[in-house]
């Protein structure tokens, strides 16, 4: 019975010794150096400590996934993964600073110094060729999306198990061999980007997939093959079955990938956005706002690219910023006072956000900030554009009402005022400031709020006049 399950779980016999021996598989094709390039010098510390620590206690161990398929690309990994035959207690006996993680899927991380590898086990086949050969363990939903997917198995079950042809090389950074089961190295060079498997079966296993494709071709500038292409518009609704929170996590990499844009371009032309993330509708629906994103996308693509930081809770302030100024409209016209309406618009746009999960609750507070301080940037007479200036988040404020300007929403002069007005001596600042319009502005008729709503930085450059 223990036995039994014993072999349910780690897809072999325990009381069999691993085999490092080199497996026989006729479509195994091992790269050498001289071919390839990639040295033991382009691997992380820590991660060539696990794979040289795991093949001297005799198991083998490779460097897999976005690592090996950046190092091959001339690009420069996030991470290094590591996968192996040895079990998550096998590894742990190896490696001191070393924890067991995740209960599904069980992994170990490494820690050396203050980097950490995960290490995983090879996982074998899910789906169903897995029942029989597992012992029936891997489970699907009604479109066939795996619910379960963490049986251990071979080195060529695990890269067949994977996603993209690129995606399933394994570099040994020992003997410096590229191992390559799925021709990924011809896709490598050819800038290919294919699934593995039968396209359809492998998105219905999981759509996420599809969104994977998109952006991984914009972030390794390849082709997607026509046979991988071809049925994500008809299996985009799929992704409506995906637990929402899955879904954010894939949609962050690709919004922070520094090639959002042209994510977001193909996306809609894959039909892929449309109830993808509540978000996704807005932006892409809304001609109006559509420059305002265009802008951001851009200015967050040329952030991650420069290496400079950027913060999600301003990116999703930008993305949500004109259903908030609609809300805006609406409550003003029905009589409510500017500032109130505005955290009512704001309350209102998160509670649709959240009530969906598209958007975790964790960044409201920084996305409210920021558009509660929109309306303070026309405030230019007086102490207020000095209080303004010390508010801890004026920087993301500040680069939020430049978006403003530059997408026409707010005249590029209140911009420019702002920009001298950091940078001016005590002394030039004063002279800068306006005369106090409050007495002008409790004067005016209420018609003009509404116009003030949509155009809250033009309502400062008419102060100017
Ligand atoms: P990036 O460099 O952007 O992190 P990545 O390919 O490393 O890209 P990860 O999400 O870090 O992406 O995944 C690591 C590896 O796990 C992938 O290279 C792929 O082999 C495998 N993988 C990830 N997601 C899936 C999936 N949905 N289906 C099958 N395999 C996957
Ligand atoms: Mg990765």
């Amino acid at each position: 019975m223990i036995r039994k399950l014993l072999h349910r779980v780690f897809g072999r016999n325990p009381s069999v010794p691993v085999s490092t021996t080199r497996p026989s598989s006729s479509k195994l094709r091992i790269i050498p150096r001289e071919q390839h390039g990639i040295t033991h010098a382009n691997i992380s510390p820590c991660a060539l400590k696990v794979t040289s620590g795991l093949q001297e206690a005799g198991y083998s161990a490779f460097v897999v996934g976005g690592a090996a398929r950046d190092l091959l690309m001339g690009l420069e990994p996030k991470d290094f993964d590591v996968v192996t035959n040895a079990t998550p207690e096998e590894v742990r006996a190896i490696f001191r600073r070393s924890r067991i993680i995740g209960r599904r899927f069980r992994l170990v991380h490494v820690m050396c110094g203050g980097e950490t590898v995960e290490v995983s086990t090879f996982r074998g086949p899910s789906g169903d060729e897995a029942e029989g050969t597992n012992g029936g363990a891997a489970h699907a939903d009604e479109h066939g999306r795996l619910l379960r997917d963490n049986i251990f198995g071979s080195q060529e079950e695990d890269a067949k198990r994977r996603d993209f042809t690129v995606n399933a090389l394994f570099f040994d950074p020992v003997h410096e061999e590229i191992w390559d089961y799925l021709n990924g190295y011809q896709d490598i060079e050819a800038r290919r980007l294919r699934i593995i498997g039968d396209p359809e079966r492998r998105y219905r296993e999981d759509p996420v997939r599809m969104l994977r494709v998109v952006r991984l071709a914009a972030k390794l500038d390849m082709q997607i093959d026509p046979n991988t292409a071809a049925p994500i518009g008809d299996l985009a609704p799929l992704l409506q079955n995906v637990p929402p929170s899955r879904l954010f996590d894939e949609m962050l990499k690709l919004l922070l990938s520094g090639h959002a844009l042209p994510c977001v371009i193909d996306l809609r032309k894959r039909g892929l956005h449309h109830g993808l993330l509540p978000m996704l509708d807005v932006i892409l629906e809304q001609p109006l706002g559509e420059r305002f994103i265009t802008l951001a996308l851009k200015n967050t693509d040329d952030r991650v690219r420069q290496g400079k930081p950027v913060s999600p809770g301003f990116l999703f302030a930008a993305l949500l910023w004109h259903e908030v100024l609609a809300a805006w409209n609406v409550r003003q016209g029905s009589g409510e006072k500017l500032i109130p309406a505005l955290h009512q618009a704001m309350d209102d746009v998160l509670a649709v956000q959240n009530g969906k999960l598209a958007i975790p609750r964790r960044y409201d507070a920084i996305m409210k900030e920021i558009w509660a301080m929109q309306p303070r940037f026309t405030g230019r007479s007086g102490r207020r554009p000095f209080r303004l200036l010390e508010h801890p988040r004026f920087r993301a404020a500040y680069d939020f009402m430049l978006l403003r300007c530059e997408s026409g929403e707010a005249d590029m002069e209140l911009a420019r005022w702002w920009e001298a007005f950091q940078h001016a001596g005590p002394g030039e600042r004063e002279a800068m400031l306006l005369k106090d319009e409050t007495q002008k502005k409790r004067g005016r008729s209420r018609g003009r709020k509404k116009n003030e709503a949509g155009t809250i930085g033009n309502s400062a450059a008419e102060n100017l006049e």
